[in-house]
């Protein structure tokens, strides 16, 4: 009989050792400043986000503290990687936006050979999507416990079906879109999510669960 309660804790190790390789490694990468991993976390969120986020959001996401985080972004500003723009809608808040620099820099940061990337371009196709599904599921049990807000996964999102589209291959539905797809097609990051209410995450949450939907 498999003894889960040990599986739990062999998994939670196999996640930290992952973490700190990769932290490891980020600080060691060819043509690439080495940067402490909120540093490059903030350059990667705010690439292709053209009006720039507020402190407080890219805080939520990250889940950090604003304190914290109002260190990581003094460097980057510093290192003229960032520049701050005044807020209309708010006169004592700002939007944070790449400079043209810092944007190069979030480019080289994004290579797929970059940190976690280098591990994950060995995967297949259902090795991914098995990878995206308990992805998915982390992040929003990380949610669930306070550890982060505001991350744009499929599985928070109001226009996600799980198990809607009755198509074996392509399971689930995107309502935004209007397309159907599968486990290895799930979002981590997307422009277009928009956050669902509770009442509805919990339901996309326990259809996602079901290993096989009725
Ligand atoms: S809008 Fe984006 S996050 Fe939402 S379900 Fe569609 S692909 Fe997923």
């Amino acid at each position: 009989m498999i003894d889960y309660t040990f599986q739990r804790r062999q998994a939670t190790r196999g996640l930290e050792q992952l973490a700190h390789l990769v932290r490891a490694q980020s600080w060691r990468q060819d043509g690439t400043p080495s940067l402490p991993p909120t540093q490059a976390a903030v350059l990667r969120m705010l690439q292709g986000v053209q009006d720039g986020l507020r402190a407080r959001q890219i805080a939520e996401r990250l889940g950090v503290s604003p304190a914290s985080l109002s260190d990581s972004l003094k460097a980057l500003e510093t290192k003229q990687w960032i520049r701050r723009v005044p807020d209309p809608e708010d006169r004592r808040a700002s939007f944070v936006r790449l400079t043209s620099s810092g944007s190069r820099l979030a480019t080289q940061l994004q290579r797929p050979d970059q940190g976690m990337g280098s591990l994950v371009e060995s995967l297949g196709e259902a090795d991914l999507g098995a990878l995206l599904r308990v992805t998915q599921l982390l992040v929003n049990e990380a949610q669930e416990q306070g550890l982060a807000t505001g991350l744009r996964t499929c599985l928070g999102c109001e226009f996600f079906r799980p198990f809607a589209s009755g198509e074996p291959d392509a399971p689930h539905v995107c309502a935004f879109l209007g397309t159907s797809f599968g486990d290895a097609e799930l979002r981590m990051d997307c422009a277009e999510q928009e956050p669902a209410d509770d009442a509805q995450r919990l339901g996309s949450v326990a259809r996602f669960r079901q290993p096989t939907p009725p």
